[in-house]
């Protein structure tokens, strides 16, 4: 399989919000310098050679870097930068980003955003330890629409403390008024080692949940945003191309700390030791998955697209019909009317997809 998507992480962060278990360090400007030089050897130790599809730069913050670090990032990933490419995102946070930085991230061929909005309550933003406000999320907007920006996501969470479902009707009709193409809405989950799971923060109820799921579904569907993976709405022909990648399965590289690359049945995991990584001694972990591991992990991450697995693909690249490989689970689903097999893909329902994980109970 080609590998046509690049992940590049970025771990600097200004500050440290209470819900966050990225891959994550303090902004230090020289260890950015070093970090950066780091990370266009390693770039250019993997030897692309294949245009690229898809670039995603992500965090981390990789806007806490400041002007003359982010001029050179773009730089560095200038040369992956083809005709081809059809699509480069940059995750931003609000209160790192002014109309400079943005004219930056343009001018070095950005042209996706993906902003970090969480809610657009300054109570709750408080409470999770962000650093932006409202105000400084439409002004970002406002900014990049005069730049040109015509491709911005937008980052949501629900079930954040002290969230009623009167705070979450506010978020959805500002999402209204702005003009963007995507929405990542996610529930807040409660990692290990989090001061929110310190806290003993108790997540939502699974009714709860699903009720809210319900809410946002709706209103983004009045919006014509439309739901093509659990959490992830678009306006037509703005699904993230780059994320699509993932749920395909398909093969990408990672560079970075923390990152990992996906290389047909391989998957090699960076450490989360900066020290490692800035000596360029950093160590990796190789994991050689099964034929039959890889099959299940490319069945469970495409289950989570509402337009499910191509079914010609998975036989294209593994030599067997998906329905040849679970004949029970898949027979069982499809007489549970849970999956279905619809116009060459295989996938769940409107209503099933909240089930994924117990569905595919049954495909292990
Ligand atoms: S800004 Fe993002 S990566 Fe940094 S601590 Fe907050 S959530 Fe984590």
């Amino acid at each position: 399989m080609e590998t046509r998507s690049l992940y590049i992480h970025i771990p600097f962060c200004l500050h440290m919000c209470s819900y966050c278990d990225f891959c994550k360090v303090f902004y230090q400007k020289k260890q950015v310098d070093d970090y950066l030089a780091v990370l266009k050897k390693e770039l250019a130790s993997l030897k692309i050679d294949l245009p690229l599809k898809t670039i995603y730069i992500g965090g981390g913050t990789p806007t806490s870097l400041d002007d003359e670090q982010l001029e050179w990032l773009m730089d560095i990933i200038k040369p992956y930068i083809s005709n081809d490419t059809k699509e480069v995102t940059i995750e931003v946070n609000p209160e790192t980003l002014d109309c400079y930085k943005l004219d930056i991230l343009k001018k070095g061929g950005i042209t996706r955003l993906s902003i970090g909005v969480e809610t657009f309550n300054d109570d709750l933003l408080k409470a999770i330890n962000r650093k932006h406000n409202c105000m400084q999320i439409k002004r970002v907007i406002d900014y990049a629409h005069r730049l040109g920006f015509n491709n911005i996501s937008i980052d949501l969470m629900y079930g954040l403390p002290g969230q009623t479902i009167e705070d979450i009707k506010k978020d959805l009709d500002i999402i209204k008024l702005l003009n963007i193409q995507h929405v990542s809405y996610y529930a807040l989950i409660l990692e290990d080692h989090t001061v929110l799971k310190n806290q003993n923060y108790l997540p939502l109820d699974e009714e709860d949940e699903a009720n809210i799921n319900e809410l946002i579904d709706e209103r983004l569907a009045q919006m014509g945003f439309i739901k093509y993976e659990i959490s992830n709405y678009a306006k037509p022909g703005f699904e993230s191309l780059h994320n699509l990648a993932y749920w395909q399965y398909d093969n990408y590289y990672g560079v970075g700390l923390g990152a990992s690359s996906k290389i047909d049945n391989r998957i090699i995991e960076h450490s989360r030791n900066l020290n490692s990584y800035l000596k360029f001694q950093d160590i990796t972990t190789e994991l050689c998955n099964s034929k039959e591991e890889t099959m299940f992990n490319h069945l469970m991450m495409s289950l989570r697209l509402v337009k499910g697995l191509d079914l010609k693909a998975f036989e294209k690249y593994y030599g067997i019909k998906v329905l040849d490989l679970y004949p029970r689970a898949i027979n069982k689903h499809l007489s549970l009317k849970t999956l279905v097999i619809e116009d060459g893909y295989l996938r769940c329902t409107k209503d099933s997809i909240k089930l994924l994980n117990t569905i595919l109970l049954d495909f292990i």
